[in-house]
C-alpha cells in the first residue's frame, strides 16, 4: 500500500511545520490529489489514522481535494478532461497530446494547526 508510504511523508511534513508553531496538535489537513497520482483517495483515508498514530496529526481530519486530470490540446485549442486510461491523445479529437496541465498533483493544500495559546 504505496498511500501509506505518501501520507507519512506528509504527515512528517504537518508534523514538523506543527511543531515549529509551537502547536501540539493539527485539526485539519487537506491533501490535493490528482486523478492520474496514482493514489487512491478512498485508500488514503483508510490509511489516515494510521498514519498520523503518535503524531501531532493525531486525531486530526483528513480532507481530500480531487483534481480531474486535463491536458491542454492545441488542436482543439482548448483543456480536455482526461480519464486514468489518457495515452497521449485528445479524448476530443484524438491528436496526439503530451500537455498534461494537472492530474499528477499530491500536495498539502493546508493544514489547520491552532495558534499557540497564549
Ligand atoms: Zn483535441
Amino acid at each position: 500500500m504505496h498511500e501509506l508510504g505518501l501520507l507519512r511523508a506528509v504527515v512528517r511534513a504537518v508534523d514538523g511545520a506543527a511543531a515549529k508553531a509551537g502547536a501540539q496538535t493539527v485539526e485539519r489537513v487537506g491533501l490535493r490529489v490528482g486523478s492520474l497520482s496514482g493514489a487512491v483517495p478512498e485508500v488514503l483515508s483508510g490509511a489516515w489514522p494510521l498514519a498520523i498514530a503518535g503524531t501531532r496529526l493525531a486525531g486530526a481530519d483528513l480532507v481530500i481535494e480531487e483534481t480531474v486530470a486535463a491536458i491542454w490540446c492545441d488542436a482543439c485549442h482548448s483543456e480536455q478532461p482526461v480519464d486514468q486510461f489518457y495515452a497521449l491523445r485528445c479524448p476530443a479529437c484524438g491528436a496526439p497530446c503530451g500537455n498534461l496541465v494537472r492530474g499528477r498533483e499530491f500536495e498539502v493544500a493546508y493544514a489547520d494547526i491552532p495558534e499557540r495559546a497564549g
